[in-house]
């Protein structure tokens, strides 16, 4: 096992800067696996906005040694108390536990694990988690935690029932794959000029859902939503990001102030941590649907907020939860609970691993996507060997096997951080 600290200078340009994180390097603690066979190999990754993403690299190594000497198959048969042992270790769970540094550490190797395990499956991830059985699915999840809401024999009766469904949803997304929203038309700072363009841009390209980032002015975000909904019409669906700048006083400020756009979510109004407040802003604001998760540690923060009724829309993210193992517990205590999950995307490889999650939650789980879309930003893909293909804003299901972030050589090379070829001449 191997692990790189690969950063983007995605600051130069403000690539995907918010109010909050206003100048962000997307960066990956890329794990590497190898084997004693040379052609098989596992890749995998945390996503970080740059300095500290070392700092994950270093917790990374000291989950190596419980791997050394395991073959593959050991691996595959084990992965649900592996994983266990990982988010439990008795030294290291005192970084969390299962939140935080130690967390991420532990998606990028399960990351890595799983695409390996898919790779000797010789199935894209995503069909190799959706042909498992039920009885082999449950042995990878812990319940912990979790089970006075979801307990496991919920979870293997909804992985049951979806059987046999199967063969016609898998079918059907072949077809015509997982529909997504944009972010990349409305970034605090354009012009109104720019997103006119660019609205019309995405729509033309077959975008129907628009997610607009706003920020403390009132006035300015209520008439820039308005020049949106002007341009693309009550057809399309907007939502708004404000990224946890708000107080909950603020949050019910803005939110009823936007009510008359009619959107489609309002995401990470407060904190990521505060669920009592998310129910207050819930009760304030009546039916406009609050969506958080993308920074939630894990499946017992997803309870909280599943539960508490002012999660609305489930944003999982692929690289804060603890990988495979336990995203599944989210997507079934989120189905059983009756919440969308929407993944949160975007950064880099994010897009990769969502196009395998949204696939997985329809096939396996949910089995309903009209209604539902998953984040998509147009950046960093070139880096990738297998980047997400999208059709008509669709994602479309990978066909490569393994779990799509493998990376370029020359992409390691040049950004590897701090002696990259990018990094000795800039810094
Ligand atoms: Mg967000």
């Amino acid at each position: 096992m191997n692990v790189e600290d690969v950063r983007f200078p995605t600051s130069k340009d403000l690539t995907g800067s918010d109010a909050i994180h206003t100048d962000p390097d997307y960066s990956a603690t890329y794990v590497t696996i190898t084997t004693s066979d040379n052609n098989l190999k596992g890749y995998g990754l945390a996503f970080t906005l740059g300095k500290g993403n070392d700092i994950v690299a270093e917790c990374i190594k000291h989950f190596f040694p419980l791997f050394n000497g395991l073959s593959i198959d050991e691996i595959e048969k084990n992965i649900g108390k592996l994983w266990y042992d990982c988010a439990d270790h008795s030294q290291l769970r005192w970084l969390g536990p299962e939140k935080g540094v130690v967390h991420m550490a532990l998606a990028a190797i399960f990351n890595a694990l799983w695409d390996l395990i898919a790779k000797k499956n010789q199935k894209p991830l995503w069909q190799f988690v959706v042909e498992s059985k039920p009885e082999t699915i449950i042995n990878w999840l812990t319940f912990k935690n979790i089970e006075d809401v979801l307990t496991k024999d919920d979870a293997f009766k909804i992985l049951t029932k979806s059987q046999e469904f199967k063969k016609e949803r898998i079918e059907k997304i072949l077809k015509e794959g997982y529909p997504s929203y944009t972010t990349a038309a409305g970034w605090l700072g354009y012009s109104d000029e720019k997103i006119v363009e660019l609205c019309q841009k995405f729509m033309s390209m077959g975008w129907k859902h628009f997610k607009i980032k706003v920020g403390l002015d009132l006035e300015a975000d209520v008439k820039r939503l308005a020049l949106i909904r002007q341009t693309i019409g009550d057809d399309c669906s907007i939502m708004v990001d404000a990224n946890q700048q708000w107080s909950v006083e603020q949050s019910i400020k803005h939110i009823n102030a936007y009510k008359q756009f009619n959107l489609l979510f309002v995401e990470e109004p407060i904190s990521p941590d505060d669920v009592l407040g998310f129910t207050k802003i819930k009760k304030a604001v009546g039916d406009v649907r609050l969506a958080t998760g993308e920074a939630c540690g894990g499946r017992v923060m997803f309870k909280q907020f599943l539960e508490s009724g002012a999660m609305n829309i489930c944003q999982i993210d692929s690289c804060r939860l603890g990988s495979i193992n336990e995203i599944l517990t989210v997507l079934l205590m989120a189905h059983k609970l009756n919440v969308p999950v929407f993944p949160h995307a975007g950064g880099v490889g994010l897009c990769e691993y969502v196009q395998h999650l949204c696939m997985i939650d329809y096939v396996l789980i949910n089995g309903e996507k009209d209604n539902k879309v998953v984040e998509y930003m147009d950046s960093l893909h070139e880096h990738f060997i297998y980047p997400c293909n999208l059709k008509e804003s669709h994602y479309m299901p990978p066909l490569d096997h393994g779990y799509s972030v493998e990376m370029k050589e020359d992409s390691i090379n040049t950004y590897s951080f701090p002696n990259g070829n990018y990094w000795r001449e800039n810094q």
